[in-house]
């Protein structure tokens, strides 16, 4: 049975130590106090040395000395009777333990503002059942890419990639260790802004049923510094993990526009927020033991903290890295300039999906040092969307907008239908954005505005067509009447 604590919750919240904020699978059992008062063997026995130290007699204090602090309902009073009584419960209280339980200490520190309601969870048993990991239940590669598929458009190389990565790496926390250990697969993503890469990662990690916490390079910087500390990244998948260290010990973190953490070039500050973030996250990529806050984004004294393994987190950076073709086009330039078969020098200027070609030394080039691109062994790059793809993008996925949009009308019990040539007009036009397919919501809010506000007016309109005249601002869309021919041209 579960044992019920005096604050109502279950044992299954681990006890902290008031003073040095640890908890108790760290610091061993904890004396507790008073209610939601606990403090550990190791500040306990500093307060007993230090207090002897000073020369205060604390055995007298605690054990067989005059009373000293005054407790609550324990007030004396001039009654010389009441004065006998309290005279004989301190004798009884000096022979057993100290009479400090007595004081609602609790209380004092719920008015001091202390968290009273921020909890570690307990790790659970190490040798448990692990159900979602269990090696016989992740699904193989192809399966993963055909959930994918369902969702993500295009991108085939870099769906299959990432399935292959993940399925490897789940099986190789499956796997445990033993004399072969299979290293981990962190992935580094590349591609053009709106590509796909952050709703890649998040599709996967809502298949897979892991916690997901991303992040934005950006604001990182060395400890210390004004910024988000590195390490935040664990406390954010912990918090994506309901505090349960567990189930965080095995997410996915996703680190977004990595290409902003590059070596400045000719920086003679230090640079707290390149190199030096790339630096501070080696150890974190590689596997190590992390001290997070629990709840906060930010380690102060008032915060419970928790250790986080990193051992078994997959690492997924994205960037779009801008300016990473031009060092591809110079390298493949230099090397298809030399000898017979030296091709002309605009070869590559023309090709959409040149990061493909990236290697190892171009992302070192770009300022990436080679530590920090050792640690992301897989890396591959999204293509760029095309109007084929911007066009499969608006009507193929499951929750593509516009069959959000049709479902919105359909509880009006109105039809909408898009035209070929209406979804070509959409993607042409988020094709001149170049923002990729963040564009497509925008265009599409903009002229669905008018249907949205006048349909629900006319009881008796049952379909609208959206041509590709009123995309372009030259016509009207279709609407046709309940049980009556369409009327055409009918401008909204
Ligand atoms: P980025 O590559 O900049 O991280 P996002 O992943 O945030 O871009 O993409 C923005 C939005 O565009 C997503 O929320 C998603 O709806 C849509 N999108 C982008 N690429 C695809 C794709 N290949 N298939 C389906 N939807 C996509």
């Amino acid at each position: 049975m579960e044992d019920k604590r005096q604050d109502g919750n279950t044992t299954e919240y681990e006890k902290i130590c008031m003073l040095c904020r640890r908890t108790e699978s760290k610091t061993g059992k904890m004396i507790e106090l008073a209610e939601n008062f606990c403090i550990c063997p190791d500040c306990m026995q500093k307060t007993f040395d230090s207090m002897q130290s000073v020369g205060i007699p604390y055995q007298e204090l605690f054990g067989s000395g005059p009373h000293v602090v005054m407790t609550q309902g324990d007030q004396p009073e001039d009654d010389p009777e009441q004065e006998k009584e309290a005279e004989q419960e301190k004798k009884k209280k000096s022979q057993g333990m100290p009479n400090i339980s007595m004081i609602n200490l609790g209380s004092i520190f719920g008015n001091m503002g202390m968290p009273g309601q921020q909890k570690v969870k307990r790790k659970k048993p190490q040798d448990g059942p692990k159900p979602e990991f269990d090696i016989q239940k992740i699904p193989a590669p192809h399966k993963i890419k055909a959930r994918l598929d369902e969702y993500v458009v295009g991108q085939e190389h870099a769906k299959k990639v990432i399935s292959v990565a993940v399925y490897n790496h789940y099986k190789r926390i499956g796997a445990g260790a033993d004399d072969i250990e299979i290293e981990k697969s962190n992935m580094l993503m590349l591609g053009p802004t709106g590509c796909g890469k952050t709703y890649l990662v998040k599709t996967l990690a809502r298949l897979l049923d892991v916690p997901l916490a991303i992040a934005d390079a950006t604001s990182l910087t060395e400890a210390g510094y004004i910024g988000d500390d590195i390490e935040s990244v664990i406390s954010r998948l912990l918090t994506a993990a309901d505090n349960d260290v567990d189930r965080a010990e095995q997410g996915i973190v996703f680190i977004d526009e990595i290409d902003k953490i590059a070596k400045k070039k000719n920086a003679n500050q230090r640079d707290v927020s390149g190199e030096a973030v790339q630096q501070g996250m080696l150890k974190l990529l590689e596997g190590s033991e992390v001290e997070v806050p629990v709840g906060a984004a930010s380690k102060n004294a008032m915060v419970p903290m928790t250790t986080v393994n990193t051992k078994n987190i997959l690492f997924i950076c994205g960037g779009a890295f801008p300016g990473l073709e031009e060092i591809i086009k110079e390298r493949l330039n230099k090397q298809a300039s030399i000898g017979f078969f030296a091709d002309l020098k605009d070869k590559y200027d023309d090709d959409p999906n040149l990061l493909e070609k990236v290697t190892v030394d171009d992302l070192r080039s770009f300022g990436m040092i080679p530590e920090f691109i050792g640690r992301l062994p897989v890396i591959f790059s999204l293509q760029a969307l095309t109007k084929e793809m911007l066009v499969r993008i608006l009507k193929e996925p499951r929750n593509a907008i516009i069959r959000q949009y049709q479902k919105l009308l359909a509880l009006d019990e109105v039809q909408l239908e898009m035209d070929d040539g209406a979804l070509e007009a959409i993607a042409e036009k988020a094709l001149e954005k170049k923002t990729g397919a963040r564009a497509l919501r925008a265009i599409i809010e903009e002229f669905m505005l008018d249907i949205m506000y006048e349909i629900p007016k006319d009881d008796s309109i049952g379909s609208v067509r959206i041509t590709r005249e009123y995309i372009e601002h030259t016509g009207g869309p279709v609407i046709s009447l309940r049980s009556a021919p369409p009327m055409l041209e009918q401008k909204v």
